[in-house]
């Protein structure tokens, strides 16, 4: 089995609404895989729990395996394929594209992660 999947020594792992979440701490930030199960949308899956119209999250890091679609909430559109990088700035929608899961391994100081690379607070132009 490709090692991306294999649970990962010492991390805290959790799962939420179909996606697998396994955080290591790294100084002020945060080091995680995130695998996003085929057929997960954001807007379906997790707007509920969160409670927000967009996930107001910033996502740093690289997609490693499969496709992801992205919507801001002014329309703009962005598809990832893996390998490739990713830096989505918040106020987005977002979800599997195709029929594999989708692994990003993302970079994040928790509430702060937009503010501290620099990024806007919501997505705009
Ligand atoms: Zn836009």
């Amino acid at each position: 089995m490709d090692a991306l999947f294999l649970p990962i020594e010492g991390a805290q792992h959790r799962e939420v609404a179909g996606v697998a979440v396994d955080v290591i701490p790294a100084g002020a930030g945060r080091v995680k895989r995130v695998i996003y199960s085929p057929g997960f949308r954001w807007s379906t899956h997790m707007k509920g729990v969160v409670g927000t119209d967009f996930c107001q999250h910033a996502h740093v890091g690289f997609l490693a395996h499969g496709s992801i679609g992205i919507r801001y909430h002014d329309g703009c559109t962005q598809e990832f394929t893996a390998p490739q990088a990713i830096a989505i700035e918040p106020g987005h929608d977002g979800w599997v594209v195709g029929q594999e899961a989708a692994v990003v391994i993302e970079f994040d100081f928790e509430g702060n992660t937009a503010e501290k690379f620099g990024m806007p607070d919501r997505h705009r132009h």
